[in-house]
């Protein structure tokens, strides 16, 4: 069995809005949000805000964050 352990937790809040139907873009009231906390070392990414903001941060936060962390192995 593989030695599976949760090292961080990633929250996206996908917020609220409605897509305008002419434009295809979508007016938000409450923007997305995200925020990346690591258990390993107790560090935080973000929050960020805004959609296309959340959606890079979404890809790319183990990344980001394993730069900064001391705790994770460089792999
Ligand atoms: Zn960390």
């Amino acid at each position: 069995m593989t030695d599976l352990r949760m090292t961080g937790l990633l929250t996206v809040d996908c917020g609220a809005g409605r897509e305008d139907r002419d434009t295809g873009a979508v007016r938000y009231w409450t923007p997305p949000r995200a925020r990346y906390d690591c258990l390993l070392c107790g560090g935080r990414e973000g929050p960020v805000t805004g959609s296309v903001r959340v959606r890079e941060f979404v890809e790319h936060h183990r990344r980001d964050h394993r730069a900064r962390c001391g705790h994770a192995k460089t792999t």
